[in-house]
């Protein structure tokens, strides 16, 4: 890898003197690890490169610090996008599709995810230190619309009376996002609420100037600067988003024993070994019968007393 290479980055920006802020992110190493020993169709690519930029863009647009995580449980040909984003923008996403469709390149988000209606979109926001008492957040998104932006913004604006613009684009070698986003007019003397609307609609007709190529082709800095370069604009400290899989040999041992000793003893009998493959990363994971038993043994001592620890 060469070592002048840019690093992902996520930009966030402020309108100065105005309520609208916005963000632009760029994923491509990150992006690129999400598809290694993967073979998406491409539209199914652009889908899920779409949602990671997304999923990025409102991570660092929430309140708290924690993970936000996209689930598309789809019924057409495109059965689960998973994307997951944690506070300190470390992902990692993983598509299924049915191996036998012919899934067009122009495929719209309905037909992909909701041929019949039955689509099934939901944004979990995880809060990393809980308050007592506090829960994740779950909230399905309804599909309508023809792309994973639109559904998003009226999501947005449902959810957290919020206006807000996305726009995404993604191909094998890249993923970029850009999102405006119109907060609360404070009013007052130095800001009155016209000169305010008058910034998010000139923002918006900015944004709506971007074309996909143009948005694939061209990097964030120089974007930046194309679309704003008349307005006067608060830049932030980058951030740099990275991919990380949170798969670990114990969180599978976890699993099977969830799965019960029973079920892997007899799995065992048929195959010798219990294998499994993370669906994020690949990492392959191996339990042999010593394993196996190791696993259920330590769950009793820990069953019979409580006490013992390791
Ligand atoms: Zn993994």
């Amino acid at each position: 890898m060469s070592q002048h290479k840019t690093p992902d980055t996520l930009q966030k920006f402020m309108f100065d003197g105005a309520p609208v802020r916005g963000e632009l992110v760029e994923l491509s190493d990150t992006w690129r690890q999400v598809q290694q020993r993967r073979d998406y169709p491409p539209a199914v690519r652009t889908l899920l490169g779409e949602m990671m930029a997304a999923a990025a863009l409102l991570s660092a647009n929430l309140k708290f610090n924690g993970a936000i995580v996209m689930q598309i449980y789809g019924d057409g040909p495109v059965r689960l996008l998973v994307v997951e984003c944690d506070g300190d923008l470390q992902m990692r996403a993983t598509a299924k599709f049915d191996a036998e469709a012919v899934i067009s390149e122009a495929s719209l988000l309905t037909d992909l995810v909701n041929l019949n209606g039955k689509g099934r979109f939901v944004i979990t926001l995880d809060p990393k230190d809980k308050l007592p008492g506090q829960q994740a957040y779950q909230g399905v998104v309804p599909l309508d619309g023809d792309s994973i932006a639109t559904v998003i913004e009226h999501y947005m604006l449902r959810s957290e009376q919020l206006d807000t613009r996305l726009w995404l684009a993604a191909d094998g070698n890249v993923s970029r996002g850009l999102l405006l986003q119109k907060l609360p007019s404070t009013g007052g003397v130095d800001a009155p609420v016209d000169d305010d609307l008058a910034t998010w609609d000139r923002s918006v007709m900015l944004g709506s100037t971007l074309r996909n190529a143009e948005l694939l082709e061209t990097d964030i800095e120089t974007l930046m600067r194309r679309l704003f370069w008349e307005e006067t604009i608060r830049v932030f400290d980058p951030q740099h988003p990275s991919f990380r899989c949170t798969c670990s040999r114990e969180r599978v041992g976890n699993m099977l024993k969830m799965l019960g000793q029973e079920e892997v003893n007899s799995a065992l009998a048929e195959m010798g070994k219990m294998s499994v493959d993370c669906e994020f990363c690949g990492q392959h994971y191996a339990f042999d019968k010593v394993d196996c038993a190791q696993l259920f043994v330590a769950t009793e001592v820990l069953a019979s007393d409580s006490s013992v620890k390791h």
